[in-house]
């Protein structure tokens, strides 16, 4: 049975009890609505580690003012069924007001690479996202978390945190998991309707255009990039937030497409944004 711990004094004996096992023990940070990339991540973690302990979070202070924290999809018993299936040993569901009580003011932010890709339209995300993750690994302190490379901007920042801040906690990264048709899978893509859905693979599209291209010998990053406009421009439903080609290591721009070159997107389909990214 996955056992379910609300708080964090809960959470603390089972931490004493894992440590004196010598058990080594793996996070998975989720806010939930699990599908299938979710849950590589738990495989992956079961794969270098003794206890997989996943946290189902929607947290507030990553969404800004206009956005979808209300509305994002909660389906906790769907959530604690596939966990169950996949043997994870605990889930970590705490409130909001566990994490950020009555008079919480301390934030961590990793200043410069969050001021690119996802800044444009999401200013104060990673400041939230770095917050509830260094949070999370003061709670939990564990010894490696697992992230998904569908979220690059993020792995990036948070290898940056826990360097920065000398966090001795191992960062590993599961490559995306997608639909059949290409569609990186994510808990947004619930908001899309029918017709929004078969748009949606414009994003795969492109990167994967935009990777030929580069076999085929293109070098110039904005020769790629005015073609990926094109297309998205075409397609009726989608709106360009951002195409990028950056250094996957430090995300800094890339004029020539080069070993470790990443392709990021950010596009709204209708209403729902949705991100993808590619090595090329
Ligand atoms: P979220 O619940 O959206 O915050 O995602 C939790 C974790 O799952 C993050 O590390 C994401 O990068 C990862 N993740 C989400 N979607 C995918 C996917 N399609 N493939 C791989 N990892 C993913």
């Amino acid at each position: 049975m996955v056992q379910v711990v609300k708080t964090i004094a809960g959470l603390r004996p089972l931490r004493s009890k894992l440590r004196e096992q010598k058990a080594k023990v793996t996070l998975v940070p989720t806010m939930g609505a699990l599908h299938a990339g979710h849950l590589s991540l738990v495989q992956q973690a079961k794969k270098i580690s003794d206890y997989v302990l996943v946290s189902i979070f929607v947290n507030p202070t990553q969404f800004g003012p206009d956005e979808d924290f209300q509305d994002y999809p909660r389906d906790l018993n769907r959530d604690l069924s596939l966990l169950e299936e996949s043997g994870v040993g605990l889930v970590f569901i705490p409130e909001v007001a566990e994490i950020y009580p009555a008079g919480f003011q301390t934030y961590v932010a990793v200043e410069e690479l969050s001021q690119k890709l996802c800044v444009i339209s999401r200013p104060s995300h990673f400041r939230g996202v770095t917050t509830v993750v260094l949070k999370l690994f003061n709670i939990v302190q564990p010894e490696s978390a697992a992230f998904g490379q569908k979220d690059a901007q993020q792995v990036v920042i948070i290898r940056r945190m826990l360097k920065d801040l000398n966090l001795d906690v191992e960062l590993i990264t599961c490559p995306i998991v997608r639909e059949p048709d290409g569609l990186a899978l994510s808990s947004r893509n619930r908001y899309l309707n029918e017709a929004e859905r078969k748009a949606a693979i414009i994003l795969y599209q492109c990167l994967q255009w935009a990777k030929q291209r580069v076999e085929q010998g293109e070098a110039c990053s904005e020769g790629i990039l005015q073609g990926i406009k094109g297309s998205i421009e075409r397609e009726p439903l989608a709106r360009l937030d951002y195409a990028e080609i950056v250094d996957a290591e430090n995300l800094s721009g890339k004029a020539l497409v080069e070993k470790n070159s990443l392709l990021a997107l950010a596009v709204f389909i209708g209403k729902t944004r949705l991100i993808d990214n590619m090595v090329l």
